[in-house]
């Protein structure tokens, strides 16, 4: 492992490359990189980057994202086919039949979408959200416009209680987020007397409803942040985020929320990329993220939503 990451810091000087890491990948790659966030934190970073190559340890429509907010750099992601079932759940062909059956029977609506989507499915959408930025953008829609919410049905239910506004709600969810286990979770608070729970919106609301904080991984290292004596939290989010936060904040405890089917909740996207594909794609410069047509609709969703 030590030769692969000397490569890796070698390449990242003879290729002109900055890494950027996802908190949801492995430790060893998160420990490696010049930059890392949530998707929000890691959008925004990537139009500051000066460096020539943009390697985006993350999932696709991540890495999309970041070569349209910065299209005059190389981006390139260590395994092409780390996607992410929360963004594949709501292919754009079908919203945009489903936007003409809404529009066909009358509906007056705007379509939101969270930043876990395509670049193809944001192009059809007037907002792009994150976990942090929901509550405002929801409130900036004129309150005789129907908002349509694509494609996480657990964050938009929550945003439906947060707001107040009847979303139409996209059938979608997160492999990850989904398969969290309420009693798994109760079980682990009645072990651990006095723990906190942290969880991410993505977790259905059975999750949520015995959460003492709900909010984006940001929002969960704030949180714990606050908390001067050691304390013990039950992380409901994917749990390399984990690594992060006893990186930032060792004092406390992280315990992982179990799944309902095995001991952990690892995301199997985030999984494809490793160190060794790191370093490949940095010596080959591929696979590359090129520039498609719809890029321009998407950089106009998202630079509105994100940037101003
Ligand atoms: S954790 Fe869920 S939302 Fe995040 S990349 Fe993996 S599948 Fe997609």
């Amino acid at each position: 492992m030590e030769e692969v990451v000397a490569q890796i810091q070698a390449l990242k000087k003879t290729q002109d490359a900055v890494i950027l890491a996802h908190y949801y990948q492995q430790g060893e790659i998160q420990a490696l990189a010049d930059i890392t966030g949530d998707s929000l934190h890691l959008a925004r970073e990537a139009t500051k980057v000066k460096n020539q190559v943009i390697v985006f340890c993350g999932v696709h429509f991540m890495a999309e994202t970041a070569k349209i907010l910065n299209p005059s750099r190389t981006v390139i992601l260590p395994d092409l086919k780390a996607g992410c079932s929360l963004a594949d759940s709501c292919p754009a062909p079908r919203l945009r039949r489903y936007q003409e059956m809404l529009r066909e029977n009358g509906r007056d609506f705007q379509t939101v979408t969270y930043i876990n989507s395509t670049a193809a499915t944001k192009a059809l959408c007037d907002w792009v959200v994150t976990s942090g930025n929901a509550r405002d953008i929801i409130h900036r829609i004129p309150a005789d416009k129907e908002i349509l919410f694509v494609p996480d049905r657990h964050l938009g239910q929550y945003l439906r209680e947060e707001t107040g506004r009847p979303l139409i709600l996209w059938d979608g969810a997160c492999m990850v987020h989904e398969i969290f286990s309420v009693g798994e979770l109760l079980a682990l608070k009645k072990k651990i007397p006095g723990s906190i729970t942290v969880a991410h919106p993505e977790c259905p609301a059975n999750i949520l409803a015995h959460s003492e904080f709900i909010g984006g991984t940001e929002a969960i290292i704030r949180h714990v942040a606050s908390f001067v004596d050691p304390t013990d939290f039950l992380v409901a989010t994917e749990p390399h985020m984990i690594w992060q936060l006893e990186h930032r904040h060792p004092r406390h405890r992280y315990h992982p929320v179990p799944g309902i089917t095995c001991a952990c909740n690892d995301c199997p996207h985030m999984a494809l990329n490793t160190l060794e594909k790191v370093r490949d794609c940095m010596a080959n410069l591929s696979p590359e993220i090129t520039w498609q047509p719809y890029f321009d609709q998407a950089s106009e969703v998202l630079r509105r939503s994100l940037l101003n």
